[in-house]
Order: C-alpha cells, then structure tokens, then sequence
C-alpha cells in the first residue's frame, strides 16, 4: 500500500502536495516524492527515504515551483528502502515521471526488453518498467495519452498510476486497476488521491475511478476513458460528507 497525491491548478501546489502525502502517511511511508512541470516546461523531482515532514525539511519540497504536480509516499514491495527507489520514476529523457501504487508482475520482462531497447534502469522497483514503457511507446506513437494507454495494457498486475509529461504540461494522466484512485472536483483546480484524505481540505466533490478506467485531468476540466477502448465514461460525482 502505498499513498498517492495529484493537483492540477494550484500555485503553491509543493506546499499541497507536501500536506496532501502527509495525510495519506498511514497507507506507507519509508520514502516519498514529489515532482512537479516547472516554470520551464520541464520534470523537476524532488524525493527521499524517511517521512513526510523529515524529506519534505531536507529535500526543500518548498522550492518546487509549478502549477501541475503529482507526489507518493511508498511502502515498498520490489527493491530495498533507497533514494533511487523512491517515487517518483522517471525516463531516460526526463519526458515523463509517475508514481504507482501496487504490483506488475511482469516487470521482469518488460524490464528485459526494455534493456535490450536502450533503456537504462536506476531502481530496482517493478514502477520504473512503467515509466521507460510509456517511453518506448510514445517513440512510437508521438502521442501521450496513447503511448500512456498502450504501455498499461502491456502491464500485467495492480496499479494504480499518476503521470506527469513534458509534452503535455498541463495535463496529468491517471489509471488504476485494483489499486484505489479517486479523483477530487475543485473550482479551479483538481485532485487525484489514494483516497479522500488526499484533498478532503480543498474540495468535497469526488469521482471514483472503476478499474480499467483512466482520466485526463487539468485545472478546470477532467475525462474519464476506459483504458482498451478509450470510450469515454461519464461518472456521477459524490459528495463527500
Ligand atoms: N511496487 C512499488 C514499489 O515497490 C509500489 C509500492 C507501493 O505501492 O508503495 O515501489
């Protein structure tokens, strides 16, 4: 189990992000991260072994600056509590970074291929073949949420992911199957968590992700699509009281 953080919108957003993850401490936390697309359109990463407040004081979380962000606290299942396998993970080229809650059980393979395409592997965590996954797919299609797509349905396992990409800055990608993932319904901002403690003090309006489903979301506006057709699904909000 692990927690898992997302906000599109904000402008203080390490500051949320950093309170968000803390209040999800209780589902994992050996390490945590946050990265964020920064002022010049690139993937900033910050993260760490130990908890929320320790990581966030030494790595300076504050100092993120950006409107689109995701963050993790990980307990750990594939690979030693260490700074490289801390999420978030992120690709050769630095074009995309995400963070995962869950388990692929093939990641040994996709891992194989993956290394005998090119890609070089920093963490010993099944997360990182995701990451250089989409990677590889998007070499392919030159298209985001495709390349995203494509590489869960090469995934065998539980997930539940958060993806943030230079080529579509705005954006956050999200997906889950059997791992928890609920998105947060803001004025003008939006949330994606583990759960509703994740951004209970921004918003009340919450959207449950089913699995096989995944959602695009930006500050004002969010579409849920389900991960091999990509038919869009409309889904009710609930309040939560
Ligand atoms: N399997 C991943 C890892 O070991 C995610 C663990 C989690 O859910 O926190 O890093």
């Amino acid at each position: 189990m692990c927690g898992i953080s997302g906000i599109a919108g904000l402008s203080n957003i390490s500051r949320v992000l950093t309170d968000s993850i803390r209040q999800l401490e209780y589902r994992g936390y050996d390490s945590c991260g946050i990265a964020v697309i920064n002022e010049d359109g690139k993937i900033e990463v910050k993260k760490n072994i130990g908890a929320v407040d320790h990581v966030s004081t030494q790595e300076d979380f504050a100092s993120l600056k950006g409107t689109v962000g995701i963050a993790h606290t990980r307990w750990a299942t594939h690979g030693e509590v260490t700074r490289e396998n801390t999420h978030p993970h992120t690709c050769c080229k630095s074009e995309f970074t995400l963070v995962h809650n869950g388990i692929i059980s093939n990641y040994n393979q996709l891992k194989e291929m993956l290394t005998a395409k090119g890609h070089k592997f920093i963490s010993q965590t099944d997360t990182e073949a995701i990451v250089h996954l989409v990677e590889e797919e998007y070499k392919k299609t030159k298209d985001a949420e495709k390349a995203f797509t494509n590489a869960l349905q090469k995934v065998d396992g539980t997930f539940a992911v958060v993806m943030l990409t230079v080529h579509e800055p705005d954006k956050i990608f999200c997906a889950k199957n059997e791992s928890p993932l609920i998105l947060g319904i803001g004025d003008e901002s939006n949330y994606i968590g583990s759960d509703f403690n994740a951004f209970i003090n921004h918003t009340k309006n919450a959207v449950i992700l089913d699995d096989w489903e995944y959602a695009i979301v930006t500050n004002d506006r969010y579409t849920i699509k389900h991960i091999s057709s990509a038919e869009v699904i409309e889904k009710e909000i609930t309040k939560i009281t």
